[in-house]
């Protein structure tokens, strides 16, 4: 892709802004990132989060718009992932869902929706209501536990923080990039297109936007990694729960990420007894071998938001763009939002990003 400018600062070294620093510098540019934390992405949401790619299953909190830049997404991440300097884990084995006995009337209204999903986005595959023994043929380590579920087929993961370090590694390879860690930068440090400054300065903050974008706001969540040798789990299963979409998603080593909790707060403190309850007896409800899993990890971050939950590009003064408020389905958008950012700047209008309804406002 030919770009009308040669060089750029990025603000944020989380999932968008790696994503957006490898593909310009595949372009051709000089790229400059600058990130408040360090290489291990720390402060970033997209560290903590399951990177499911769930498109169908997240249309129960998401709309039409959301589900179809899922369904983009999960066609272009294999490409992504193929130019970068690393392996990264990535499977589209679909999404498993189960319920107790006293969540049926909630699974039913889930289905529903679902459903209506599916008429209205013709390109996804097909749910499938399966009874049990359908459950212990795609996962017979969960025997005959759970009498239904539902089938998601196509719908997939991939291991978020292999690929942070694999973005990393490209971007270390690359001579026409330079990474600046512990500097947290604001769009009113830079003149761009003046002397000595990037042409364009593109911000992915995420939440760290909050100065220039005051309406986003966080969506706590909490996620507990344990290592479970004796669990074999060949997709992302979720389990139906009154409160939030409960899921164990099996990563490679035998590590499992069981989430998230969603929770209307800014609130970064450790995560609560409760929400730690929850997670761990959702797990161990749906395979008893988590009794015996060990605890790596107890996770909390927020959710970058925007009022509408949506996703937006926006471009608030000349040769600057924001891409923020990617809330619980950054992975599963990304590619979306960066081939909309990346026609948006390379022609100053994009088909793309008016067909996921996406913000484009003036250059
Ligand atoms: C618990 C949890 C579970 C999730 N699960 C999923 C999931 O299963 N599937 C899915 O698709 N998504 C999931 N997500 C959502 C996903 O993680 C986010 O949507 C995504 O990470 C947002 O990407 P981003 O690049 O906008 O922000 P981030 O990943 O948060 O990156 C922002 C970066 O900007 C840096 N920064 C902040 N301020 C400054 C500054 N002033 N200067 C320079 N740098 C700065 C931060 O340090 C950070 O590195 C989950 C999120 C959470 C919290």
């Amino acid at each position: 892709m030919r770009l009308p400018f040669d060089s750029v600062a990025i603000l944020g070294a989380g999932l968008m802004g790696r994503l957006m620093a490898v593909t310009l510098a595949q372009a051709g540019c000089k790229v400059d990132v600058f990130e408040a934390g360090g290489p291990e992405a720390e402060g970033a949401a997209a560290r903590v989060a399951a990177a499911m790619l769930a498109p169908l299953a997240e249309s129960a909190v998401a709309p039409v718009s959301v589900v179809r830049m899922g369904q983009h997404a999960l066609s272009r991440w294999p490409e992504l992932l193929a130019s970068l300097a690393q392996p990264v884990f990535f499977q589209r084995e679909g999404t498993l869902v189960l319920w107790h006995r006293q969540d049926s009337t909630e699974a039913a209204r889930l289905a529903r929706v679902l459903a209506r999903t599916g008429e209205q986005v013709p390109e996804l595959p097909p749910m499938r209501a399966i009874d049990g023994a359908a459950i212990a043929a795609l996962e017979p380590s969960l025997g005959t536990r759970f009498a239904q579920g539902l089938f998601l087929p196509g719908e997939g993961q991939l291991d978020n923080r292999a690929l942070l370090a694999s973005l990393l590694a490209t971007l270390q390879a690359d001579a026409r990039v330079t990474l600046h860690w512990q500097s947290p930068r604001a769009i009113p440090d830079f003149a761009p297109g003046t002397a000595g400054q990037p042409d364009r300065v593109i911000d992915c903050r995420g939440l760290g936007a909050r100065p220039q974008w005051n309406s986003l706001r966080g969506v706590r969540g909490e996620v507990i990694r344990v290592h479970a040798p004796e669990v074999t789990l060949q997709r992302p299963t979720r389990l139906v729960h009154p409160r939030y979409p409960l899921y164990i998603a099996p990563k490679p080593g035998n590590l499992f990420v069981i989430g998230a909790t969603e929770i209307e707060s800014d609130d970064m403190s450790p995560a609560s007894v409760r929400s730690t309850l929850e997670l761990l007896s959702a797990a161990y409800a749906v395979h008893s071998g988590f009794a015996e899993a060990r605890i790596v990890e107890i996770a909390t971050q927020c959710r970058p938001t925007l009022p509408d939950n949506l996703p937006s590009i926006r471009q608030p003064q000349p040769r600057v763009m924001q891409v923020n408020g990617l809330y619980r389905h950054g992975f599963m958008i990304a590619p979306a939002m960066l081939d909309a950012a990346m026609e948006l700047l390379a022609h100053g209008h994009s088909a793309l990003a008016e067909s996921f309804g996406l913000e484009a406002a003036h250059t």
